[in-house]
């Protein structure tokens, strides 16, 4: 790496993570925390130990979709996340919120603050693979963000309609200037498979995911149909149970290979 050392933030005495995969997208909405709830699920349930950080401060969503609410607690060395019903290690500003429906209106150098000491005040523990669900766009705070967290690689999420926008190249752009590698391309709401005829419709007209990937020379891409099953599931705190390994197969198996642990 050649990311200025000074920016990067030490890490809590107590954690020992092993790779931090960045999770990011040009907007909010388009889906970033429901991957970043599944790929953290699918390697758990490979057997890895998996662990979310939600730096996403002002639109925080990782606890719902994982069923978690109550309050985190901490000791001498720091915070101690929360551990979601499959092991899945969680930090978010909703688990230290009095109240999760209050809304977080701190300004980017708060946030970007808040992230930081989650990396250096939580008691991480033991994790193979920490994603890192990253604040909306590619402005200063995103940055900031890469900046300070040693993130091994990223993984950009869009929407078909953002795929022939200049979202993934501002996204490639900022790994870029931190030197972090692009590990994966995923679109979400690609199609929707019809339950009965099982035809895919594409609703946003066709793709451009294989394109873009191969201008930027992403290895793996992933496609998530719009399915009610995901909407449900994230919004029951059943995340976690969703058989993804259709969708996401090939891209953890690429993250698994290129940052074995
Ligand atoms: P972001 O983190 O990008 O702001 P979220 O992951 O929170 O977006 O997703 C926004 C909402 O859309 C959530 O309620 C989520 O369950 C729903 N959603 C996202 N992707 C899908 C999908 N492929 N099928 C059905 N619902 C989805």
């Amino acid at each position: 790496r050649t990311q200025p050392q000074s920016l990067l933030a030490e890490a809590n005495p107590e954690s020992h993570v092993k790779k931090v995969i960045g999770v990011v997208s040009g907007k909010g909405g388009v889906g970033k925390s429901l991957v970043t709830s599944l790929l953290a699920s699918a390697m758990q349930k490979k057997g890895y130990r998996a662990a979310i950080l939600d730096a996403d401060i002002t639109g925080p969503s990782i606890p719902r979709m994982f069923g978690v609410s109550y309050k985190v607690v901490g000791n001498e060395n720091g915070l101690i996340p929360a551990e979601a019903a499959n092991g899945t290690k969680i930090m978010s500003v909703n688990l230290l919120l009095p109240n999760e429906t209050d809304p977080v209106v701190w300004r980017g150098p708060i946030i970007a603050g808040t992230v930081k000491q989650f990396w250096t005040e939580v008691c991480w523990g033991d994790v193979d693979y920490m994603f890192v669900d990253m604040p909306p766009g590619t402005g200063d705070v995103p940055l900031t963000v890469f900046q300070s967290l040693p993130v091994d690689g990223i993984v950009v999420v869009t929407s078909p309609q953002e795929l022939v926008g200049m979202i993934v190249e501002k996204a490639v752009k900022m790994a870029g200037m931190t030197n972090t590698p692009v590990l994966g391309l995923v679109e979400n709401m690609a199609y929707f498979e019809c339950p009965d005829c099982h035809q895919k419709h594409k609703i946003f007209g066709d793709s451009h995911i294989d394109e873009l990937a191969a201008k930027h020379g992403i290895e793996a891409t992933a496609q998530l149909p719009i399915n009610p099953a995901l909407a449900a599931a994230s919004d029951q705190g059943k995340i976690a149970t969703v058989d993804t390994a259709d969708w996401l197969d090939s891209l953890t198996a690429f993250i698994e290979a290129r940052h074995s642990v």
